[in-house]
C-alpha cells in the first residue's frame, strides 16, 4: 500500500514539514558525517554583509550556490561548504555615519574611533537572524554555525600573513600616484571598485584659449570636462606626429584671432564656421612653446606652462591639445615626471579648494565649475562652453562623484604577475557562461594595473606596516607573535583593530626613534579575497585541512564580481601560491523588477522574498531561477511567475502522483525489483526515464543549470 495523499496540495505546509524533519534529524550534519573520508568537493561562500535585510537577488544567489553541492552529496562526495560574513569596511561605516548624521571623517574622530568601531562591530549582525531564517527556509545547505567572520583576530592575522608574504616578495609598495578618490569617504578606491560605480552624468564640456607668449594674437585651444582642474594646469600636451593647424577666424565682437588645434578636429570644433588655415605643421614644432598661465594662485616652483610631447594625445575628441594638471590625471603625472613639471595640489582631502585658491576656497570643486567658467569668460579666455552627458565614476557606496587625485598610498604590484593571472585563468578555470573567461574577466586581467590597497578609514583590517617617525625605516608585521616579539610584550589579547593597534610602538632598529603604524586600512576586497586562507586561520592552524580545501571546486556570485570577489580571489591566490583559487565559477545575472528596472524600495518595486515563500514555497521559487533562463541571464521578476510554476509544474507532478496512489492502492500491485516490462508503453516510459537521468547527470557535471532542470519539467508534462 502507498500512503494515501490528498489531491489538494499545500506546498508551504509540505515544505515546512520537511524542514522540520531535516532539523530534528540533523540531516545536514549527517550529510557531512556520512561522507567523511570520501572525495572532497569544496564550495566557497562569497561572504555577504548582514547589516541589511536579504532580498530576492540573495535568494537567487543562494539557490544557485546550493545546487551543485547538493548534487555532489548525492554523488557520494564529502562537501565542505562553510558560510561566511563580511563585516568590515565602508558599507558598515556608512550605516553608522547615517545614524549619527556624520558627513565627514573629522566628525568620526571627534566622536572617538573606539566608540565608532564598537558600533560598527555590533551593527554587522543586525540582520543576521533574517539571513539565517531565509537561508533555512530556502533550504540553502551551508554551515552557518561555523561561519567565518572577517573581523576576528584570527582572520585578520591570516590576512597580515599574506601581506607580509607580498612584502617580502616586493609586491607591497607605497607610491605617489593619481588615484580615484572619494572626497566624502575621504579615501582612494581600487580600480575594481571604480568599475562598479559608473553612471551617466552631466558635466561641462569647455574649450579654453591659452595665449602664446611669443606669438602675438595666437592661442592654443584646449578642451576639458573638469574646469576645476584648470587652476592646477602646468602644461599642454601635443602629439609629435599629428598634423596641427593655425587658423584665423573673425571674432563676433570684431577683429580677428588665431587658434592652434589638430587638423583632424577642425570640423568637430568649428562646424560650419568659415576659418582660414594659415599654417599646417607637425606637433613637434610646438615643443616647449610658452603660454600664459590661466591662473596664478599657486606659483610653480619649477618651469611650467609650456607645450610637452605625448603619445597618449588622440584626435578623437577635443582639440588634440591636452590640458595637463599632474595632481589630477595619471597621464599628466607621467608627463610631470618626464618633464620635471611642478605638481600643483589645489584641492584638499575633502574635495574642496585649498585656501590659496582664494575665490573658491572651501568650495567642493565640482560645484565651483560654473564660477571658474564665469571667470574665464570675463577675461576672454573661454572659447565655448556646453553641457554634455557622459559616463562618470561615482563612489559605489555613497554615490559621490569621484575625483582623480594624486596621493601617497599603498599598492599591490599585481601588474608584475599579469601574465600568470592571464594564464591561470585561461588554463585552469571553467567559466559559466564560457565567454566570461576571455571576455569580461580575461580583458580585465589583460588590462591589469596595480591594486590600490590603502584605505584611509576606521573600521577594517589595519595595514600592518610600521614606520619610523624620523628615518622612515619600515617594517611589515605578519603575525601577532611577531608583534609580541617586537614590543617585548604578549600581544595575544590585543584587539587588532584601530585605535588599539595604533597604540603599539617600538624603537626603530636604525635610529632608536619610535616606530608608528601607518594610518591606512586595507581594501575590503583584499580580505574577502583572502578567505580561502583566512577562514581557516592558515598557516597558524589547520594546515592539513587547508590542503584539502584549496582550491574550491565551485563558486557562484553575480557577474559584476569579475571586478570584485572573482578578481580578488584570483589575484591573491596567484601571487601567494601561483594557483587558481576556484575551478568552476557560475556567474549570475541581475534580478530586475517586472518593467526591467532595478528593484527599488523607494519606488515600491522591491519584492520581499517572504511574500513569495509564504505563498508558493521555496521549491517553486528556486525552480523559477533554474529554469527561467541560464544563470547569467537578466531576469524580470514578478511573484506571479513563481505562482505559475506551482500551477504548471508542482501541481501537475502532484496530480500525477495522487492519481497513481489512488489507483495503485485499488489494484494492490506486487512491487518487484528489476522489473522487465512486456508492455510497449512501459518500455517507452522506462527508456525515457533513463534518458532523462543520463541527460540531467551530464548537465550537472557540466554546470549546465537549464540542461539539468528543464528536461525534468518536460518529462513531467509528457
Ligand atoms: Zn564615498
Ligand atoms: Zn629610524
Amino acid at each position: 500500500m502507498f500512503k494515501p495523499v490528498s489531491p489538494k496540495l499545500d506546498v508551504t505546509e509540505m515544505e515546512n514539514t520537511i524542514l522540520k524533519y531535516w532539523k530534528e534529524q540533523e540531516i545536514f550534519k549527517k550529510t557531512g558525517l556520512e561522507r567523511s573520508g570520501k572525495p572532497e568537493y569544496v564550495f566557497y561562500e562569497g561572504p555577504p554583509t548582514a547589516n541589511g535585510k536579504p532580498g530576492v537577488h540573495h535568494v537567487e544567489a543562494r539557490a544557485f550556490k546550493d545546487m551543485f553541492p547538493r548534487y555532489k552529496i548525492m554523488r557520494g562526495f564529502h562537501v565542505s561548504r562553510r558560510g561566511g560574513w563580511d563585516t568590515h569596511g565602508l558599507p558598515v561605516e556608512i550605516e553608522i555615519e547615517k545614524k549619527h548624521g556624520f558627513t565627514n571623517k573629522q566628525q568620526i574622530e571627534d566622536y572617538g574611533i573606539a566608540k565608532f568601531n564598537e558600533e560598527c562591530r555590533k551593527s554587522v549582525f543586525d540582520y543576521i537572524q533574517d539571513w539565517e531564517k531565509l537561508t533555512d527556509r530556502i533550504a540553502f545547505w551551508v554551515d552557518l554555525k561555523e561561519a567565518y567572520v572577517t573581523y576576528t583576530n584570527d582572520y585578520i592575522e591570516s590576512v597580515w600573513w599574506i601581506l607580509k608574504n607580498f612584502w617580502e616578495k616586493g609586491l607591497l609598495y607605497q607610491g605617489y600616484k593619481v588615484v580615484p578618490y572619494c572626497p566624502r569617504c575621504g579615501t582612494p578606491l581600487s580600480d575594481h571598485e571604480v568599475a562598479q560605480g559608473y553612471a551617466e552624468a552631466k558635466d561641462p564640456s569647455v574649450f579654453v584659449r591659452l595665449p602664446l607668449v611669443d606669438v602675438p594674437n595666437t592661442s592654443l585651444l584646449i578642451w576639458t570636462t573638469t574646469p576645476w582642474t584648470l587652476p592646477g594646469n602646468v602644461a599642454v600636451a601635443a602629439h609629435p606626429d599629428v598634423d596641427y593647424v593655425t587658423i584665423e577666424r573673425e571674432l563676433p565682437e570684431g577683429g580677428k584671432e588665431r587658434l592652434i588645434i589638430a587638423k583632424l578636429l577642425l570640423e568637430k570644433v568649428f562646424g560650419d564656421e568659415q576659418v582660414n588655415i594659415i599654417e599646417t605643421f607637425k606637433g613637434k614644432k610646438l615643443d616647449h612653446f610658452q603660454y600664459q598661465p590661466l591662473f596664478t594662485f599657486m606659483p610653480p616652483d619649477k618651469p611650467a606652462h609650456f607645450v610637452v610631447m605625448g603619445d597618449f594625445v588622440t584626435t578623437e575628441d577635443g582639440t588634440g591639445l591636452v590640458h595637463m594638471a599632474p595632481a589630477f590625471g595619471a597621464e599628466d603625472m607621467q608627463a610631470a615626471i618626464k618633464y620635471d613639471l611642478p605638481i600643483l595640489m589645489t584641492v584638499d582631502a575633502d574635495g574642496t579648494f585649498k585656501p590659496e585658491i582664494t575665490p573658491w576656497k572651501g568650495q567642493f570643486v565640482k560645484d565651483a565649475d560654473p564660477f571658474i567658467l564665469k571667470d574665464l569668460q570675463a577675461r576672454g579666455l573661454l572659447f565655448r562652453s556646453e553641457i554634455f552627458t557622459h559616463t562618470y565614476p561615482f563612489c559605489w557606496r555613497c554615490d559621490t562623484p569621484l575625483l582623480y587625485y594624486a596621493r601617497g598610498t599603498w599598492y599591490i604590484r599585481t601588474s608584475q604577475v599579469k601574465d600568470r593571472l592571464v594564464e591561470i585563468n585561461r588554463n585552469n578555470i571553467n567559466w559559466v557562461p564560457a565567454h566570461v573567461k576571455e571576455g569580461r574577466f580575461g580583458n580585465w586581467l589583460e588590462n591589469n594595473i596595480d591594486w590600490a590597497l590603502g584605505r584611509e578609514r576606521f573600521w577594517g583590517t589595519p595595514l600592518p606596516v610600521w614606520e619610523c617617525k624620523e628615518c622612515k625605516h619600515q617594517e611589515c608585521i605578519g603575525s601577532v607573535a611577531e608583534l609580541s616579539q617586537k614590543t617585548g610584550q604578549d600581544q595575544s589579547e590585543l584587539d587588532l583593530h584601530r585605535p588599539y593597534v595604533d597604540d603599539i610602538q617600538w624603537s626603530c632598529p636604525e635610529c632608536d626613534s619610535p616606530m608608528l603604524r601607518v594610518p591606512e586600512l586595507i581594501d575590503v576586497w583584499f580580505y574577502s579575497g583572502s578567505m580561502p586562507v583566512a577562514q581557516l586561520h592558515y598557516p597558524f592552524e589547520n594546515q592539513e585541512l587547508f590542503k584539502n580545501q584549496f582550491p574550491a571546486d565551485y563558486i557562484c556570485e553575480a557577474v559584476d564580481q569579475t571586478r570584485g570577489w572573482f578578481y580578488s580571489l584570483h589575484a591573491i591566490s596567484t601571487m601567494l601560491f601561483d594557483s587558481e583559487s576556484y575551478k568552476n565559477v557560475v556567474c549570475l545575472g541581475l534580478v530586475l523588477d517586472r518593467d526591467g528596472q532595478k528593484m527599488s524600495k523607494s519606488r515600491g518595486t522591491a519584492v520581499d522574498p517572504w511574500d513569495i515563500l509564504n505563498v508558493s514555497g521555496a521549491d517553486a521559487f528556486r525552480w523559477y531561477f533554474y529554469t527561467s533562463g541560464p544563470p547569467h541571464a537578466e531576469r524580470r521578476f514578478s511573484p506571479d511567475l513563481v505562482t505559475e510554476i506551482v500551477r504548471s509544474f508542482t501541481l501537475t507532478l502532484w496530480n500525477v502522483y495522487s492519481f497513481f496512489v489512488t489507483y495503485a492502492n485499488l489494484d494492490n500491485p506486487v512491487v518487484k525489483e528489476n522489473f522487465q516490462p512486456d508492455n510497449e508503453l512501459d518500455k517507452w516510459l522506462l527508456s525515457t526515464l533513463n534518458v532523462l537521468v543520463r541527460d540531467v547527470t551530464r548537465a550537472y557535471e557540466e554546470y549546465d543549470v537549464t540542461g539539468a532542470t528543464r528536461p525534468i519539467e518536460a518529462f513531467v508534462e509528457n
